[in-house]
């Protein structure tokens, strides 16, 4: 199977975003070489700025429109896999095509791109979501790597403009991870690379992408800022501290993951479901407690927490995780040592 490892070179979409910059520097830190895009120059200066000890082993290329029809042409030539992050993840769309657009025809253009000029690449990571996999469920449910979310299509077609933000998002991420599948699929007797998709929970953990202030965070950074360096718990109730809807990983070990994904063979044709367990808000605001007993320096009283937690958490919703865990062979880290490492990424920029 057509794995690849050091010193390959690796074409990285959307390299200026919050897990796609973990995701280069891990590969550079391995000794790939990596090429970047991102949408403007100015966009790339802090990259080339942050990376420069890496000399030439790093560049950027522009596509400033990748739905476009061969938006990535020329970036796929001479590369020998690829890790496409480039989506849109906010929750403030108003309409699904916000979303669903540049998530399935950046997948698709990337792809055609491969087709036509990346006679090199063996192989291709597509940074998916869990999004594209869970779906409520009346009872404690544990998903595989077979499930796919219908739930936010039905949603987003029954309702349109008027379906819930998650669920445009969610739609976006289900779409183009099909949509990798299927063009995949329809051409395998023409391609000699083999795709692999990353499915991560929510993100979590220190930032090293551009980000002047917290209130310029990405989406899942900005959700965990608001929580827990915040007093009033970022107005969440306490029944939504309590209650466990979702799963986690720190963004230092998705890098990590998405360069296994291209260096073993056991990651050929897989969906990595990348969790590393079950959180609730009131198991974040208890370790950060821990990890700093007066707080922040500019914010000494950090989440105060529900008034009455329970004492264990109750799993609701969980993944089997053994592709990456026993299939790759890697172990996540703690939450409580991702909570640390994160409040004192934000203790040194001052937040
Ligand atoms: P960021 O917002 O930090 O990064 C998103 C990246 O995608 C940026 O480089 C951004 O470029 C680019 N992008 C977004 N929309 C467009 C567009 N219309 N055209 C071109 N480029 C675009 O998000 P994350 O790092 O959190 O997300 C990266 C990937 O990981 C996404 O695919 C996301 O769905 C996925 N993911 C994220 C999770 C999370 O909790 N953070 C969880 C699961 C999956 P620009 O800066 O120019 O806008």
């Amino acid at each position: 199977m057509p794995a690849v490892s050091a010193p390959a070179k690796v074409l990285v979409s959307g390299a200026n975003g919050y897990i796609a910059m973990w995701v280069v520097r891990t590969l550079l830190e391995k000794g790939y070489s990596v090429r970047g895009t991102v949408r403007s120059p100015a966009k790339g200066a802090y990259l080339t700025n942050y990376f420069r000890s890496y000399g030439d082993k790093f560049e950027l290329a522009i596509v400033d429109d990748i739905t476009k029809d061969g938006a990535f042409d020329e970036a796929v030539k001479g590369v020998d896999a690829v890790e496409h992050t480039a989506s849109p993840f906010h929750l403030k769309a108003t309409d699904p095509q916000e979303l669903i657009g540049p998530a399935v025809n950046g997948t698709r253009s990337m792809l055609q791109s491969i087709l036509k000029n990346g006679q090199s690449v063996k192989r291709v990571v597509v940074t998916s979501s869990v999004a594209a996999i869970v779906e409520p469920r009346n009872a404690p449910t544990i998903f595989t790597d077979k499930d796919w979310n219908q739930a936010s299509l039905d949603e987003v077609e029954k309702h349109g403009k008027d379906a819930t933000a998650f669920a445009m998002y969610r739609a976006s991420k289900t779409l183009a991870e099909k949509a990798a599948w299927e063009f995949y699929d329809a051409n395998k007797g023409k391609i000699q690379w083999d795709l692999v998709t990353i499915c991560p929970p929510f993100v979590f953990g220190p930032v090293i992408h551009e980000v002047d202030k917290a209130a310029a965070l990405n989406t899942s950074a900005a959700d965990w800022y608001n929580t827990i360096v915040n007093e009033d718990n970022g107005g969440k109730p306490d029944e939504l501290l309590t209650k466990q809807v979702s799963c986690w990983v720190d963004v230092r070990d998705l890098g990590h993951v998405h360069e296994l994904a291209l260096a073993k063979d056991a990651a050929s044709e897989k969906r990595i479901i990348a969790s590393a367990g079950p959180f609730t808000w009131q198991a974040y605001i208890e370790a950060a407690h821990k990890a700093k007993p007066n707080g922040l320096p500019n914010h000494p009283k950090l989440a105060k927490g529900a008034a009455n937690p329970p004492t264990a958490m109750q799993i609701n919703v969980d993944y089997d995780t053994r592709t990456v865990t026993e299939g790759l062979g890697f172990t996540f880290m703690t939450l409580e040592q991702s909570t640390k490492d994160t409040l004192d990424d934000f203790e040194q920029r001052g937040w």
